[in-house]
């Protein structure tokens, strides 16, 4: 059975890969799972969809465990612990992540014994969704590049023409550039119940909290977190339509992103602001637009 997972943040067609992937595999004649997995939050959250394929009925439910790939859209994700990136990595294990870094630094840097490939792409790409779909259908060497043109054609058509048609190009870039790799991702065996292995639980004696709980030494550096450089779009607020109410944007943004000054007046803390978008949904009078963050970069530019 292949057990792929694919890491990245809301907004960046993870979900969307998994599936075009799950398809492509079923195209090849495959029993397939796919599913995606992420909480309320949304574009720059972590999220992760996984995909599971097999020649035979596919018994295995619930998040895998034991990938035999895991691709990484994001690399800010690989040290948070609680994305999950690498858990349940082992020296079978290809990692293919979406770094400027050459796998060589990646491996000294994780320790990690096993297979490390970087996605064939800018990791300024806009369509690493479609990227790293391309880039895992041609390390599991059995989908043939006509099941992953149908597989785009089946999964993105419901975005249009202009979608489907960048979608295909890059993920088929993707596709060849993989050529030399083709058939790195082996298939995992069956993982049956007699197989599971319990944890190696250890006893920790516990302490009054007075002991034990952490000591804080620096307080409020969450502030040093610029959140800001994961927007793809920014809210610009419309001081003309904005009737100061003063809550609505302020108290519905999830990064507390969007401070009020004493006349009522919202301003939005751009260091700190995700792009999730939440607030050009929520504001009455509409007087929050989304505009591309490429066009701020390029007037900022000297
Ligand atoms: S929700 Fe809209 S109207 Fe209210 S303060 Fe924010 S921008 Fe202004
Ligand atoms: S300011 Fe708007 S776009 Fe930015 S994080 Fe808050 S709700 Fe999301």
């Amino acid at each position: 059975m292949y057990r792929i997972r694919f890491h990245g943040r809301g907004g960046q067609g993870i979900k969307t890969a998994s599936q075009v992937l799950g398809t492509a595999f079923f195209l090849e004649g495959f029993e397939v799972q796919d599913a995606p997995r992420y909480g309320a939050e949304r574009r720059g959250a972590p999220i992760f969809a996984y995909v599971r394929a097999a020649r035979e009925a596919i018994h295995e439910r619930g998040i895998i465990t034991r990938p035999g790939l895991v691709i990484v859209a994001d690399e800010t994700l690989i040290p948070v612990p609680a994305a999950g990136v690498l858990q349940g990595v082992g020296p079978d294990t290809v990692l293919l992540i979406n770094t400027a870094d050459a796998p060589e630094q990646w491996k000294q840097r994780l320790q990690y014994s096993g297979p490390v490939l970087v996605v064939p792409a800018g990791t300024e790409s806009a369509f690493v969704g479609a990227i790293c779909s391309g880039a895992a259908a041609r390390l599991t060497g059995v989908i043939r590049r006509e099941s992953l043109v149908q597989a785009i054609l089946d999964e993105i058509a419901r975005y249009g023409e202009v979608a489907v048609r960048d979608s295909l190009e890059h993920a088929l870039a993707a596709f060849d550039a993989m050529e030399a790799h083709a058939g790195l991702v082996a298939e995992g065996g069956r993982v049956g119940s007699t197989d599971y292995q319990p944890p190696g639980w250890i006893d920790v004696p516990r302490e009054p909290a007075t002991v034990s709980a952490p000591a804080i030494q620096v307080p409020a550096t969450s502030e040093l977190a610029n959140t800001g450089a994961w927007r793809t779009h920014r809210p610009v607020i419309d001081y003309a339509l904005c009737n100061r109410c003063a809550w609505v944007c302020s108290t519905l943004c999830p990064d507390s992103a969007i401070l009020v000054d004493p006349d009522h007046t919202p301003r939005i803390d751009y260091d700190h602001c995700k792009g999730c978008l939440v607030c050009v949904a929520v504001c009455p009078p509409h007087a929050i637009r989304a505009e591309p963050e490429s066009r701020h970069a390029e007037e900022a530019k000297p």
